[in-house]
């Protein structure tokens, strides 16, 4: 059914979700500190707020600022008291549970959100949106949520969805990482991106099938294995370090992990799989 929604913040993500909003056909109230960017939005319907508390007249609010701190004094203007308020900007978990202590004294309905897309992927299932917070408030604010991407609630404590978020992201940077590692390694020869980047692809989803049965041996504590043990990847990652110094890259992303196995193979995790380095960065 058609929400009256205010939206907080008209940056690149702001203005994705306003859109995302307007597109399923409710009602958006939009307020952003530089009015002029709203200009698009205005032109498909939505209407202008004069303030944060004039957009916040609606049955429910989202905010997507830059930062916390930069929020905070938008959150306080807008006199949210009774209402529920998503709040979609990235932080810390300690930064979302200090958010949602202020709302509850507030008497806010308080849900934190953590957006895993790009603002071109706002309003199509591959948008993972995650959150974390009030559950009653979340369910009754499904409807809309749905609509900015795929909702996942994770749990009642508001500060979980920053933690996955960051999880997630450590996943993203260090798979990114790897590849420019790749890229500048096969480089050296000149190999080119073009001509890497199928077997990358290829190889990337061969790894990424493997994560569940890493899982199942991080949950069960048993390293047991015969598929490939850990003294065998350290090897190779003493190799890589090698061969990246010899052929005149920098060590620093291979040498990293490769600190970290040898640690875990001196721990006598060398016979195990690699699932047991976890030991170790715990
Ligand atoms: P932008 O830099 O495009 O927009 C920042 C927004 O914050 C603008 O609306 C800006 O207002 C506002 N803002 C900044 N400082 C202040 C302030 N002191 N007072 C009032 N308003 C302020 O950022 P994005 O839209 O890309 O990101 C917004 C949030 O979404 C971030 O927390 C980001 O981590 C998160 N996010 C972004 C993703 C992306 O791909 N872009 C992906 C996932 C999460 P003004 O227009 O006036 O400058």
């Amino acid at each position: 059914s058609r929400k009256h929604v205010g939206v907080l913040g008209l940056g690149r993500m702001g203005t994705a979700l306003a859109g995302a909003l307007l597109g399923a056909g409710h009602d958006v109230s939009v307020w952003n500190r530089s009015p002029l960017k709203a200009g698009p939005l205005l032109d498909r319907g939505a209407k202008l707020a004069a303030t944060p508390a004039e957009a916040a007249s609606a049955d429910v609010v989202l905010s997507c600022l830059s930062t916390y701190d930069s929020q905070q004094p938008v959150l306080e203007a807008a006199g949210l008291s009774g209402r529920p308020l998503v709040n979609l900007t990235s932080g810390t978990p300690e930064q979302a549970r200090t958010a949602a202590k202020w709302a509850a004294s507030a008497g806010i309905d308080y849900v934190d959100g953590v957006i895993m897309a790009v603002p071109q992927q706002i309003g199509t299932p591959v948008a993972q949106v995650l959150y974390s917070g009030s559950e009653p408030t979340f369910a009754a604010q499904r409807d809309v949520l749905a609509v900015l991407g795929t909702p996942v609630f994770v749990g009642e404590d508001a500060g979980l969805a920053a933690l996955y978020d960051l999880a997630l992201l450590g996943i993203m940077w260090s798979t990114m990482a790897g590849y420019l590692q790749a890229l500048a390694l096969v480089g050296t020869e000149g190999v080119t991106p073009e001509q890497f980047t199928p077997m990358a692809l290829a190889w990337h989803s061969a790894v990424a099938g493997l994560l569940p049965g890493i899982g199942e041996q991080v949950a069960s504590g048993d390293y047991a294995t015969d598929v490939s043990a850990l003294d065998i990847n350290a090897a190779g990652l003493a190799m890589l370090v090698e061969t990246s110094r010899g052929q005149g890259v920098s060590t620093a992303v291979p040498a990293v992990l490769r600190e970290l196995f040898d640690r875990a193979v001196a721990a006598g995790h060398g016979s195990h799989a690699i699932a047991s380095v976890i030991e170790e960065i715990r």
